[in-house]
């Protein structure tokens, strides 16, 4: 009995960790996600900035554009959610190849819904200036978080261990 028990929890394992693998090796070929943006509508070393505001750090990026402009999704993924907070605005979160999760915030409209699977065509949104935006110039804020932390990634920046979690998108542009 016990024996089977452990065969059974073994296989159970073994399927977490291919799944685990299997994320790891979809490749994650990331695309700005706003339409029409390139190096001038974003600050090339807004990632970390200090101060900001409540978060203390900027842990992503902004592109700026008119509002309206469409928003596609960076990578393929699935939503995981979609509404309204209240530092973010209209917010979406998707989970994309390597067990990262794509968080686009300030959005104008969303245009997707929970457990949809978006890919790189997939226009999941608008810019806007919802949230802490408000009053701001309509902008994309747009960071990538890894479920699986990378500690190697920790410097004694300001909040530096939570660059174990935080990538900067800039480097994907
Ligand atoms: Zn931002």
């Amino acid at each position: 009995m016990k024996k089977e028990k452990l065969k059974k929890r073994t296989r159970i394992l073994i399927l977490l960790l291919i799944i685990l693998i299997i994320g790891f090796l979809i490749p994650q070929n990331l695309k700005m996600p706003v339409q029409g943006a390139g190096k001038s509508d974003y600050h090339p070393e807004s990632f970390w900035f200090y101060p900001w505001g409540k978060s203390v750090t900027h842990k992503g990026v902004d592109v700026f554009a008119k509002k309206g402009t469409a928003i596609h999704s960076a990578t393929s993924g699935l939503v995981l959610y979609a509404g309204n907070i209240k530092m973010g605005g209209k917010v979406l979160v998707v989970l994309g190849p390597k067990w990262r999760l794509h968080y686009y915030a300030h959005l104008d409209e969303i245009r997707t819904t929970p457990l949809s699977f978006v890919g790189k065509k997939t226009c999941i949104g608008t810019v806007g200036a919802t949230g802490n935006a408000a009053g701001k110039a309509p902008h994309l804020h747009y960071s990538i978080l890894t479920i699986v932390p990378y500690p190697w990634r920790i410097d004694s920046d300001r909040q530096g261990w939570k660059k174990m979690f935080f990538l900067n998108p800039i480097a994907y542009f």
